[in-house]
């Protein structure tokens, strides 16, 4: 246990408990060489280990070390005790942008500093082949100064973790501030999708509330898909022009970073700090036709670990919004990719299926045998973590009685490893 007072690692003197995360608790610390105030993240090693998160850990500990930029939390060191795990971290005395913005909407100029700050350790990260992926106003801390520090690399995911089409094909990220082609596609450019973000995090810290809400999940995926959103009628028309080129659900045609830092109104201003600062202006917002973030509860905490703790027989249906044809199905997985891909090669060869594509998580299966026609099958493996995937099989080609047919024998076939089909309340 850890108690305010106490001397951890014979280092630092535990001040107050700053936060709580997922599977860490966050407290104040001051190192007592050097008197440097410092957070210290504490884990609990079982806890992640039975979670299987220890790989997201390290990899959150790999990315922060990487990262070295004035508007990135940085990691100081890392600390391991047979059962905790302790990240000693900058210290960021502001604590969480959220509870300011739950507490009204920011000036313009205020909300322009931040999100310049934010785009600034976004261009960095991405030209560093790092993408965050999971940007919202919960991982936006404030420094002494308001100075913007980004946190929670947690999800974050390193180039080289890449499919080979470039791709990410991991479905994380919380679905507020998610950009449609994680929602619905195969896989999706990190840097992209980190613009998406950027701009749901401008809207919201000058509107004081999110631009895609909605009190059912997939209703409000389909208004992301949609891009379907309102800019209250404060928000200036250079804003609502940027917004509406950071907020397009097409990520080929979305701007750039580069872009992002050529706009007019993203420079005014750029690299001085607004007069009324270092305290954080808020001005009060009254909004009786929306929920104000306050309202909201945290609507943003539903995100992939969420996703597993519902319960079994879970319709993942309106995770993939625009992509329903009545015969695709969908089933979750609790076993690793590797042993799914397997599997589904065992099942394919038994049936007499060809396997004539197969690339990360996706795999195309073609059988002509005893047909008029070919039939084709694509199945594709979405991570949420890396022991929960949903595992997604369309008809490519050939007609839909041949295709029904396979489907009804495959899915027997593939009991082994399903967790539960679609739709079915009975597992
Ligand atoms: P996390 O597990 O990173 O989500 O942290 C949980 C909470 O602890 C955050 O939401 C913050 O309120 C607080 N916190 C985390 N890191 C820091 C830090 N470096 N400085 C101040 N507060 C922090």
């Amino acid at each position: 246990m850890e108690r305010k007072g106490s001397i951890l690692l014979e280092r630092y003197e535990l001040g107050k408990l700053l936060g709580q995360g997922n599977f860490a608790k966050v407290y104040y610390a001051r190192d007592i060489k050097t008197g440097q105030n410092v957070a210290i993240k504490v884990i609990d090693k079982d806890k992640t280990l039975k979670a299987g998160l220890n790989e997201q850990i390290k990899r959150e500990i790999s990315v922060m070390k990487l990262v070295k930029h004035q508007n990135v939390l940085q990691l100081y060191e890392v600390m391991a005790t047979k059962s905790k795990i302790y990240i000693v971290l900058e210290y960021a005395k502001g604590g969480e942008l959220f509870n300011k913005v739950a507490r009204g909407r920011l000036k313009e100029d205020i909300a322009r500093w931040i999100f310049q700050q934010l785009i600034s350790a976004m261009d960095v990260c991405h030209r560093g082949g790092v993408y965050h992926r999971d940007l919202k106003l919960e991982n936006l801390l404030i420094d002494e100064d308001g100075g913007l520090k980004v946190s929670d690399f947690g999800l974050s995911a390193l180039a080289d973790s890449r499919q080979q089409d470039g791709l990410l094909h991991t479905m994380c990220g919380t679905p507020a501030y998610v950009a449609p082609e994680v929602i619905n596609r195969r896989g999706y450019d990190g840097a992209k999708a980190d613009i998406w973000s950027c701009g749901v995090i401008l809207y919201v810290l000058l509107a004081g509330h999110l631009p895609f809400q909605d009190t059912n999940l997939i209703e409000m995926y389909k208004k992301i898909t949609r891009a379907d959103y309102r800019c209250p009628n404060w928000f200036p028309p250079e804003v609502r022009r940027l917004l509406l080129k950071i907020l397009d659900p097409n990520p080929n045609t979305r701007i750039t970073i580069s872009k992002i830092m050529e706009n007019s109104w993203f420079k005014k201003g750029l690299g001085t700090r607004p007069a009324k600062l270092p305290k954080l202006e808020i001005k009060e917002t009254k909004l009786p036709e929306v929920k104000t973030f306050s309202e909201f509860s945290r609507p943003s905490n539903l995100n992939a670990f969420d996703i597993i703790s519902l319960s079994s027989g879970l319709d993942l249906s309106g995770l993939f919004v625009g992509d329903d044809r009545r015969d695709d199905v969908r089933f979750t997985s609790l076993q690793p990719a590797s042993a799914i891909v397997s599997k589904l090669e065992e099942v394919a060869a038994n049936m007499k299926l060809k396997v004539t594509k197969k690339d990360g998580g996706f795999l195309k299966l073609v059988g002509s045998k005893g047909r008029k026609e070919e039939v084709g099958i694509d199945m594709d493996i979405f991570e949420v973590t890396p022991s929960f995937h949903v595992v997604e099989m369309k008809r490519s080609n050939g007609n839909a009685i041949d295709y029904q047919k396979l489907k009804d024998d495959m899915q027997p076939a593939l009991k082994d490893i399903v967790w539960a089909w679609q739709g079915d309340s009975q597992q």
